[in-house]
């Protein structure tokens, strides 16, 4: 079934009735840049840049990520390339930035934004290495914070990006109240990237890093698919875009569920591309939207597949 589905999976996301829906790939660093363009990635939504910094008691030089920012603008000349601030703590811990103290429950600690906002010279040189990097070329970059709680954090992170150069600020929406409040976040930034997985650790109390929890840390639990769907309203209502770059994008049932809810591209992980564009394009929006209306009448993760699976006529 995987085979014939994606046998004639190339060109840009879009549902069977033309609706587009960019395709976007998760990368950790110039090395993951082959694969991306491999798989006919349309840019990147996630660009990790951790992996810049793990390993290391003083963090990467000015000149050293200007160079692996430019590697990887230069690979998307007609893309977009979103890169997200570094997002340290709780499950990537970073050896220069230890927490202030010890703490007890490091996914709810001083982590993404809240780090970057105790190190301000941390966010301010890497969003200079980025200004700088971009420079010149015909990349779309925009850049967007980890974290985001609530409207003083995401407009400290914008005028962070004002003052650096930067013109395309975002936030991701991984925290519950970013994602009730969505609306009020919204006019601060351009757009919001939903990042499914904090954002379903953080909804159902469920550690990503402890796999006794995987049946709550499920994307299809519906008070996630709520919360998306919060977010996506809010975004259209103010006409920013709203992407997914968390594990439920790479989902090609779920990803349908997503666009059908309202987000507008999809981010992930390039080997889960091609099945996800096939999937994408077998299905028009009416029925991503009929089916995103039945996994949210659902009462349960199961049963919210079983409910999308039904009003998806490829999947059935
Ligand atoms: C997420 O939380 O869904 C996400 C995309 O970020 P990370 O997995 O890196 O925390
Ligand atoms: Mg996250």
């Amino acid at each position: 079934v995987r085979a014939s589905l994606t046998a004639a999976s190339t060109g840009p996301g879009a549902t069977k009735d033309g609706h587009a829906v960019p395709l976007l790939a998760n990368i950790g660093g110039p090395k993951d840049v082959r694969a991306a363009l491999e798989a006919g990635a349309e840019g990147v939504g996630l660009y990790r840049t951790e992996f810049l910094f793990l390993d290391r008691a003083t963090p990467p030089s000015d000149a050293e990520q200007e160079a692996a920012y430019r590697t990887v603008l230069e690979a998307f000349p007609q893309g977009k390339v979103v890169v997200r601030a570094l997002d340290a703590g709780a499950d990537k811990p970073l050896a220069f930035l230890p927490p202030p103290g010890q703490e007890p429950n490091p996914a709810l600690g001083e982590r993404g934004l809240r780090m970057l906002m105790r190190h301000p010279e941390v966010l301010s040189a890497q969003l200079g290495a980025l200004a700088r990097a971009a420079a010149g070329l015909t990349v779309r970059l925009e850049v967007m914070a980890p974290m985001v709680t609530d409207v003083a954090e995401a407009r400290a992170f914008a005028a962070a990006c004002a003052e650096a150069g930067i013109d395309h600020p975002g936030i991701m929406i991984e925290v519950p109240a970013a994602a009730l409040r969505a609306g009020d976040l919204a006019p601060e930034v351009e757009f919001f990237s939903v990042g499914t997985n904090d954002l379903t650790q953080y909804a159902c109390a469920a550690d990503r890093q402890i796999g006794a929890l995987a049946r709550l840390q499920d994307a299809w639990q519906p008070a996630v698919l709520d919360l998306v769907a919060l977010t996506a309203e809010a975004a259209a209502d103010t006409e920013r875009g709203c992407g997914v770059c968390g594990e439920a994008a790479a989902d090609p049932m779920l990803a349908c569920v997503l666009v059908g809810l309202g987000v507008t591209s999809l981010s992930m992980s390039a080997p889960s591309l091609p099945l996800v564009r096939a999937v994408l394009a077998r299905h028009t929006l009416a029925e991503c939207r009929r089916a995103a209306v039945a996994a949210r009448s659902a009462r349960s993760a199961d049963e919210a597949r079983a409910a999308a699976r039904s009003e998806l006529p490829a999947l059935a």
